[in-house]
């Protein structure tokens, strides 16, 4: 699954997106630096009976929102028994029989439906013996509004109103549309059969195998069967669709939009066809089903923006869709990413699946290392090989708090497995398996790899199986680390000692502690670290392994030392006063991966105070105007965010006033309009510019922001596309009564679903209380629709958490109907993750003893944990930048 934040906001925004996305939960107890991985499969049904294959007959009634189906399953009793369990949620059934080798059917004498184990048993007269058997079920179900199970959007085009079905079953909602073993590690074939009206297009995992007109405007589909694979991955879609296609390596890959959209899906289509031939040489398996389709889909999602169903990768329309109309640079990035995302799971997941959601780092950790690897590779113009800061701070941020766990964790529950889809199983999980790459090489990790899916083709693992193929092909123990750095939670933190130099030659002790955000006094965990370490101006790197808590390390040459040179260590390095002010005296020297690397975590450790706060802000005075485009957004990134922590208090006029002035020679330099030729960075850079100055209450920015809207009527290219959502965000933030009037008829007017969910965006960023206030109260009327609605709410979170929140639980029910159930223990605590006010502890933690399973409080937890830290930051650390501040004046 992709979740829904783009590359270029983890770029930008670091220290706000780990706030915004925080999502984890509390690691009780600790596990011990064991590989504790190979313990029993973790199972909500009995054991004793397993599905092959399963014959699915869908009649879906979309205007009805139920369907009828049938699914006939052939299992394998290996036990007598009476009875069966198999997942079942919100299903009716009509019959169930049961029939054996010899065809001898008996009917189930009685059905008992558990909504609170999600189950349903089958009981039967005669005892079932050893042997196969064909289960056969009647049933019906209902057709969602929200984007799980099997649900519908609704959409308007200028031909009229529009109804598509499409499914959506990871973690667990297969359960909603076929009674199934709905668990990972039992794979089964599928042969998928529906009734649909004869004008739509129907989309499964598999081909079209026939299909049938059944003369009364509607006809029947049959897809080919699947290989075996896990539930969750199942696919179908209905709509009055169109689909274009391309041969790759002998697979058909395909694009399908609504009608009239096909033309937008062109890029993501050329390079689908790339990345496939990519990934067959990487993984040395050939991309086993014939076809391979991407569906673009209206709406959006709360939680993610695609699903890796095999051979049939779900996409909503803004991460798949490239309209030069409105489309930027960064929405480009993100199509790209999240189509190779998605295509590394067509391995990475569905070819070789995790045995239990414990270990979904395997699944979405290398998809998303996968993904940052193939996009460095295959689109080097957009340098994201320095997003690998990015996405580690992304990690590190919420991997600081008491509130963290572990890569590899223990799963119980359907909701602490939709929990798991976090910054730690995503991006701690990408992080570590860069770190580990570098350290065996990327041609032994490769090696590594290919052994790894051809031993476990259409099975299940848990990570040491990964972790054996790797030691293999490294010849030395990299399981080791691994375990250290997957099994425990945390950051470690490197302390650089003072150096000597002598011939030439530079001796450094490193010592090994813990970073930690909100515990001075934890005793630190053990790590082996791999670290890589290198003299300023010197070629020569040094590397080695921090074991035991201390290295000594003899580097090539004299002067400033940098650790974790290239930035591919998941930890933190603290340097001692004058090495820091003679890496920030040589700051124009480094890379810029290593400039982007000691702003991270200079800043980090500022804020954490294990450090002068000032010491960022001297960094910062240090960035050349000529530094590379992302370390630019990375200072602009991080300047927005301690103005945010300064919000409501008297310093942070003086703090505005500062960072603009760094910041407006930047835009000066890239100006507001593209130049020709221009690196694709920069686009991005203007855009993250703009906004942040716009944050900071830039006037001049502000205002010429507001000129080009006013004249985007008269003056063509005022709104320029790539540009034109970014200055419509700072108009929308900026607005009054009349500017938010203005935007609602144009979001009431537009009939694009892109382009009038942006709108209704925008209508809920406003600064202004009232109209913020007034967005609120549209959020829940029928006009934005269902998909836009809990995403304005969200929207107003972000500027106005306590209005947001205390409006949500307001009106709980009609927030609840619009947001999926899985995800209420997410979106709620979402909502207060910005405050940093002490009241709003209470306030979540209330709202969590009231509506949240005990198992579920994770992300409150985490919500509450940075609202505290926001609370010590603004108290404990502002001052230091304030004093600084001054003496810059002074
Ligand atoms: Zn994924």
């Amino acid at each position: 699954m992709y979740r829904n934040l783009s590359r270029s906001r983890i770029a930008a925004a670091v220290l706000t997106l780990t706030v915004l996305s925080g999502t984890s939960y509390a690691a009780t107890n600790s596990p011990t630096n064991q590989a504790d991985t190979t313990n029993a499969t973790t199972t909500q049904l009995p054991r004793g009976v397993t599905p092959q294959h399963y014959a699915l007959s869908l009649t879906p009634n979309a205007q009805a929102a139920t369907f009828a189906a049938r699914a006939v399953i052939t299992i394998e009793v290996a036990a007598p028994t009476s009875s069966i369990t198999l997942n079942a949620l919100e299903l009716a059934f009509q019959h169930a029989d049961i029939a054996g080798a010899g065809g001898k059917k008996q009917t189930a004498s009685k059905i008992d439906v558990d909504a609170a184990t999600q189950t349903a048993t089958f009981h039967f007269a005669r005892p079932l013996a050893k042997g196969q058997y064909k289960l056969a079920l009647d049933y019906s179900g209902k057709i969602g509004t929200q984007a799980t199970g099997l649900f519908s959007l609704d959409y308007d085009t200028p031909a009229g109103h529009q109804r598509a079905l499409y499914t959506q079953f990871e973690n667990s909602d297969a359960r909603s549309v076929i009674p199934s073993w709905d668990e990972p590690n039992y794979k089964a074939t599928f042969a998928l059969d529906v009734t649909v009206p004869s004008s739509q297009m129907a989309v499964g995992n598999m081909p079209v195998a026939a299909s049938v007109d059944l003369g009364n405007g509607s006809k029947r589909v049959s897809f080919a069967v699947t290989p075996r694979m896990s539930t969750y991955l199942l696919f179908f879609g209905l709509g009055d669709f169109e689909r274009s296609t391309a041969m790759a390596d002998g697979t058909e890959i395909g694009v399908i939009t609504q009608k009239g959209s096909l033309a937008q899906g062109n890029f993501a289509l050329d390079e689908s066809a790339r990345t496939l031939r990519e990934y067959n040489d990487y993984f040395g398996v050939r991309y086993p089903l014939p076809k391979l389709d991407n569906i673009a889909a209206p709406g959006r999602s709360q939680f993610f923006a695609a699903m890796e169903n095999w051979g049939a990768v779900f996409t909503f329309e803004n991460s798949l869709l490239f309209n030069p109309a409105i489309s930027t640079q960064a929405d480009k990035e993100n199509i790209y990413s999240t189509l190779a995302h998605e295509m590394a799971h067509q391995w990475f997941g569905d070819l070789v699946t995790m045995r239990w959601w414990d270990d979904l780092w395997l699944n979405e950790g290398f998809a998303s290392w996968m993904e940052s690897r193939t996009t460095a590779k295959l689109h080097p113009e957009w340098n994201t090989a320095l997003s690998a800061v990015g996405v580690r701070e992304a990690a590190m941020g919420l991997d600081a708090l008491a509130t963290t766990h572990p890569v590899v964790q223990r799963i119980a529950t359907v909701e602490q497995a939709s929990q798991a889809f976090d910054t730690i199983t995503y991006q701690k999980g990408e992080s570590v398996i860069r770190m580990l790459e570098a350290y065996v090489g990327p041609d032994t990790w490769r090696t590594a790899v290919r052994s790894y899916m051809r031993k476990h083709a259409y099975s299940n693992t848990v990570s040491d199986d990964l972790w054996r193929e790797v030691d293999a092909a490294a010849g030395k123990p990299v399981s080791a680390i691994a375990h250290d750095f997957t099994l425990q939670p945390g950051v470690p933190l490197i302390s650089v000692s003072e150096t000597t130099c002598s011939a030439g030659n530079t001796t450094v002790t490193l010592r090994q502690d813990e970073f930690t955000k909100d515990r001075d006094n934890k005793k630190a965990l053990s790590w082996r670290v791999p670290v890589i370490a290198q003299i300023v101006g010197n070629a020569q790197q040094t590397r080695a392994v921090v074991e035991n808590g201390k290295a000594t390390l003899t580097v090539p040459g004299c002067g400033p030392l940098l650790v974790n040179a290239g930035q591919t260590g998941y930890y933190r390095t603290v340097y001692t006063p004058q090495n820091a002010a003679a890496l920030a005296a040589s700051f124009t020297g480094l890379a810029s991966i290593d400039q982007l690397g000691l702003l991270s975590d200079s800043l980090s450790l500022g804020l954490a105070g294990r450090q002068d706060p000032a010491q960022f802000l001297d960094l910062v005075k240090a960035t050349p105007l000529n530094a590379d485009s992302q370390v630019w957004g990375k200072v602009a990134g991080s300047l927005a965010n301690l103005h945010e922590q300064y919000a409501g208090s008297s310093g942070q006029q003086r703090f505005d006033a500062w960072a603009i002035a760094r910041l407006a020679p930047v835009l000066a330099q890239t100006g507001w309009q593209a130049r020709d030729g221009e690196a694709a960075t920069v686009a991005t850079l203007r855009s993250q510019l703009i906004s942040t100055l716009s944050d900071l209450g830039d006037r001049s920015v502000i205002a010429e922001a507001q000129r080009r809207y006013a004249a985007r009527t008269q003056e063509p290219g005022a709104l320029p596309a790539p540009l034109r959502r970014t200055i419509l965000a700072v108009v929308a933030q900026h607005a009054d009564a009349a500017t938010w009037d203005q935007l609602h008829a144009d979001a009431q007017a537009e009939k694009t679903p892109l382009i009038r969910s942006q709108l209704y965006d925008l209508l809920a960023s406003p600064k202004d209380q009232a109209l913020a206030s007034r967005a609120l109260d549209l959020a829940l009327t029928d006009e934005p629709g269902v998909t836009n609605s809990p995403a304005m709410i969200s929207r107003v979170s972000r500027a106005h958490p306590e209005l947001a929140f205390d409006f949500a639980l307001a009106h709980l029910e009609q927030v609840n109907a619009r947001i999926d159930a899985s995800s209420r223990s997410r979106y709620f605590p979402r909502l207060a993750a910005g405050s940093a006010q002490a009241a709003m502890i209470g306030k979540l933690e209330t709202y969590a003893q009231a509506h949240l399973a005990p198992t579920a409080r994770g992300d409150a937890d985490t919500s509450v944990a940075g609202i505290r830290y926001r609370i010590t930051v603004r108290e404990q650390r502002l001052p230091a930048i304030d004093a600084w501040l001054a003496k810059q004046a002074g």
